[in-house]
């Protein structure tokens, strides 16, 4: 990477010119190098002139393909690579007319799968660009959001609990701040990070404990620190250099990339068998080779797997569209298995707004709106405003007091407070924090530590049950009195459940005075012996359309389970609101109470119990775990640092894309852009759909391919003439399985979608009838296209060819559109509903239309104009297999009832 005078050496982290390394260099030291002042960061034009001189904060990205690459593996298929090789023997021997057409047609096909590739390759892209990382800036003195990749060296980055570094760092500041460097070091246990400079030059990366690197994540506390090297310049961009990523296939690619290759050695093996019987009946032998290769490239579905992508891509970019961003192709195909969802409660079932609903202090209530009554009152709301990370919104205006961005227990608060008329801002610089220990959700609370005039004070805020224990005294309106009686404690936490049980969630706040501070690390040990200030209750309403996707999750046979940090009391009544009990009563288990269970007791309580409270974020996993034991395939959603294992568990993991962490995304394999639980039910049943229309794809594809296949090898059998020349069989491959097949990717769910219960995550691609469907509704095909060449070839008409031709693109076509539902007849799915596959059958009907009366396709394709008859004929044969689907379906549907009056039980899975 290029320098100049402004960026020195910020392509490596120990300075281009062998200066002494970042990491031996004090912090303002650094920050004169890069001429950034670390308060306020680098301006835009700073920002934009770095960008200019040193290009995107990325690494490699592996390159997009060449469309010349795609093309050439598009040719690569060693049929086609056959064909292709008879194809020019044929022209050198002759019949140069013919073999110019087979080799455009096969230049047609290649252009459109080549076409279909690129189309998914850039599906891909833009999924890829969504999930682009983001990182905090400070950029003239104002923090911004901004996709990690615009990061410079020079910029100042604010890091908290949860982020993923997004370049490499030199701390300038840090508060309790932690990473793990495992990615990097190997080291898995997490390191405390400084921002002194460390004396010695040589230190290792694990030793250099005031840099921050990517790839690297903050597991605790927060920071800030200058970048010091961005891209291929940092230290991980060093070692990923040579790494491409890959992309790996989905199981459901794989298993089908092997199935179609045993059936493609199957198929070839029948087109020798027709190519002998050709010769055997005195056939001319490069007709027959040439109609034997056309049939394998023709019948082969070496596309399948490819097309699969394409519907998977495609399907996960219309899911970003709906807010759900798909990290992991593979769940898309698995989403519709899913057979219970775990989810958080706030801010996935709620909506986060929180306000606080009362206040309970030296036990008086307040209300918001109510002047403050006691000087209790107003100290608890100090505590509140001090105890809190809420800062105020750079872009709000003018009134920066009344609009704050932060945690929104902790806007809530600091709303609140301002409403109240307390300064937060003017608190702190009266007051200004100097220590604290941060929030984490296994503690459940976290402390702040302020300067005042003679020593400092500590304001403890968190969970009732993890603050109210460390109180010994408490505030009232007579001064500080013991908690002692106990009774006093009792109160305070029958208090706290009083107002949980309204769906309320609770804090309490406490505070003690320090002569002295504690040590960085004794600051934990402070939480003792300390004055309980009171209780705040605050209300997060349900999101509103979180109670219809629980009952859409109840019809569809999964069982949404909710898993909060969250008090019981609060979780059991919005789990009630939300409908998520069910018919299973009450019950909550708290994390309390799920330690204490055996693995038996535990596989018996998942099996039931649908809220779960006060839960570690370390239980998620114990729950994952057991409901896989009892057969269950796991949605579980996640925002936290140490929600990381049971998302990476989880059959599908889902973090947030607001709330959430870099750490939880990284985990997941789908991100909620909106953090909503509807957004994961849409997600499922977005997952349903595209999973049905894979299995109509490959039964539309593999229904034809086997009438083709049926149609060429009994004709002998039937002591009739090959129905079909080789240029014909091409071209019936080009436009049926082209544009109809891949239009069924856009067939809307069908109605029982979410009605039917999930599918068994191994069941067979195949499965439900699939296989008899192929081969049966193939033979069909075969037989009515061999009945109409016996009974054109008995009535001596020349077009007895053309009508085989286009009996089978015909009875194509019928199929099609009668398989775009499993259940529904044909007459009854709306036209407009799939307009792609409406536009994609009209357009082949015009082709076939066209190849059979313009002279130039009767010279190429050896057609003939079909008169009135003879059309009528091929159409009519053609519907035979529509009525042939349409009784299927009717008889199907027809059992179901039937097993459903006798069971009682839902839908059929197909
Ligand atoms: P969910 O797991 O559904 O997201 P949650 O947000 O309540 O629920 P956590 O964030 O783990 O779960 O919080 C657990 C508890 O910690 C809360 O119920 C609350 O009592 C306390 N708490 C949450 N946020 C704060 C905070 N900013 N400061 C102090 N205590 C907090």
């Amino acid at each position: 990477m290029s320098s100049s005078p402004s960026t020195p050496a910020a392509g490596t982290p120990s300075g281009a010119t062998g200066a002494t390394p970042w990491h031996a260099r004090e912090c303002h030291e650094v920050a004169r190098e890069y001429a950034v002042d670390p308060a306020r960061g680098l301006d835009s034009e700073q920002a934009a002139q770095r960008a200019r001189e040193h290009g995107p904060n990325a690494l490699q990205a592996a390159p997009r393909r060449s469309v010349l690459a795609l093309a050439a593996a598009q040719l690569a298929d060693p049929m086609v690579v056959i064909l292709v090789i008879a194809a020019i023997a044929s022209a050198i021997l002759g019949d140069k007319l013919d073999a110019l057409v087979i080799l455009a047609i096969v230049l047609m096909t290649t252009a459109l799968g080549l076409s279909q590739t690129w189309r998914a390759d850039r599906a891909l892209a833009q999924l890829q660009q969504l999930a682009a990382a983001q990182a905090t800036v400070l950029r003239g003195g104002h923090p911004h959001a901004i996709p990690a990749h615009e990061l410079v060296p020079g910029d100042v980055v604010l890091l908290e609990a949860g982020n993923q570094v997004p370049a490499d760092l030199r701390l300038v500041e840090v508060a309790q701040l932690m990473a793990d460097e495992s990615a990097l070091t190997g080291e898995s246990a997490t390191v405390a990070k400084h921002a002194e400079a460390i004396a010695a030059p040589a230190a290792t990366l694990g030793d250099r404990h005031n840099m921050a690197y990517l790839g690297t994540s903050v597991t605790q506390g927060h920071g800030r620190g200058i970048v010091v090297a961005t891209g291929t310049g940092t230290e991980l961009g060093k070692l990923a250099r040579h790494l491409a990523p890959a992309r790996p296939d989905t199981p459901l690619q794989k298993r089908l990339a092997a199935f179609s290759w045993r059936l493609s050695v199957a198929i070839l093996l029948l087109c020798v068998a027709v190519f002998w019987l050709g010769l055997l009946r005195g056939e001319p032998p490069v007709l027959m080779l040439l109609t034997a290769i056309s049939l394998g490239v023709a019948a082969i579905p070496e596309a399948l797997p490819a097309v699969v992508a394409i519907i998977l891509a495609l399907g996960a970019r219309k899911m970003a569209t709906r807010k759900a961003l798909v990290r992991k192709l593979s769940s898309v195909e698995t989403l519709g298995s899913v057979t219970v969802i775990c989810t958080d409660k706030t801010g996935t079932l709620t909506q986060n707004r929180m306000r606080l609903e009362r206040l309970l202090a030296d036990a008086r209530p307040w209300l918001p709106g109510e002047a403050l009554a006691t000087p209790c009152q107003r100290q608890l709301l100090v505590a509140a405003a001090l105890c809190n990370d809420a800062r105020p919104d750079p872009d709000a205006g003018t009134d920066i007091s009344t609009t704050w961005i932060g945690d929104p227990t902790e806007t809530a608060l600091a709303d609140a407070a301002s409403a109240a008329g307390i300064d937060k801002l003017a608190l702190e610089a009266r007051l200004p924090r100097v220590q604290e220990q941060p929030f984490d959700a296994a503690r459940k609370r976290m402390t702040t530590f302020h300067r005042q005039a003679a020593g400092y004070i500590a304001f403890t805020k968190g969970a009732p049950e993890s603050v109210i224990p460390c109180c010994t005294s408490r505030q009232t309106a007579d001064g500080t009195l013991p908690m002692a009686p106990r009774a006093a404690l009792h109160d305070a936490l029958h208090d706290a459940q009083a107002l949980a049980a309204q769906g309320l969630r609770v804090l309490a706040l406490a505070m003690r005075e320090h002569d002295a501070l504690p040590a960085p690390d004794a600051v934990a040990g402070a939480e003792s012996s300390l004055t309980f200030l009171g209780l705040v209750a605050l209300f997060d309403p349900p999101r509103p359309e979180a109670a219809a996707a629980v009952r859409d999750c109840v019809t569809a046979g999964i069982m949404p389970v909710m898993i909060t940090g969250d008090h019981p009391e609060t979780a059991l009544a919005i789990a009630r609101m939300l409908g998520i009990l069910g018919e299973h009563g009450g019950e909550v288990l708290t994390g309390a109470a799920l330690a204490q269970l055996d693995r038996a007791a535990l596989l018996a309580a998942v099996a039931h119990v649908r809220v779960y409270a006060r839960v570690d974020p370390e239980q998620k996993l114990r729950i994952v775990e057991a409901l896989q034991d009892l057969g269950h395939f796991v949605a579980m959603t996640g925002d936290g640092i140490n929600d990381a294992p049971a998302l990476k568990r989880a059959d599908i993991g889902v973090a947030m894309g607001r709330q959430g962490t870099d750490i939880a995304r990284e985990a997941a394999s789908l991100v909620l852009l909106d953090d909503n639980f509807a957004t994961v039910v849409a997600a499922v049943r977005e997952g349903r759909r595209i999973y049905d229309n894979i299995r109509k794809f490959v039964r539309y594809a593999m229904t034809g391919n086997s009438g083709e296949l049926w149609v060429i090898t009994l004709a002998p059998l039937f002591l009739l003439p090959i129905p079909l020349l080789p240029a014909q069989i091409l071209w019936i491959n080009l436009v049926t399985d082209g544009l109809p097949g891949l239009a069924l990717a856009a067939e809307p769910a069908e109605a029982d979608v979410m009605r039917r219960p999930p599918r068994h995550p191994r069941e067979s691609l195949f499965a439900h009838g699939m296989w008899q469907h192929i081969l049966g509704i193939g033979l069909l095909i075969g037989l009515v296209s061999l009945g109409v060449q016996a009974w054109a070839l008995g009535q001596d008409r020349d077009g007895w060819q053309t009508m085989v031709f286009t009996t089978l693109t015909l009875a194509q076509m019928a199929h099609v559109m009668a398989i775009r539902s499993e259940h529904v007849p044909l007459w009854r799915l709306p036209l407009a509903t799939n307009l792609p596959l409406l536009g994609a059958v009209l357009l082949t009907l015009c082709l076939q239309l066209a190849v059979i009366y313009l002279p130039v396709f009767q010279a190429l394709l050896h057609t003939r104009p079909l008169d009135a008859l003879e059309l009528a004929v091929s159409v009519g044969a053609a519907a035979i297999v529509a009525v042939a689907v349409e009784a299927g379906k009717a008889r199907r549907n027809a059992r179901a009832a039937r097993a459903a009056q006798a069971g009682g039980t839902a839908a059929p899975a197909h």
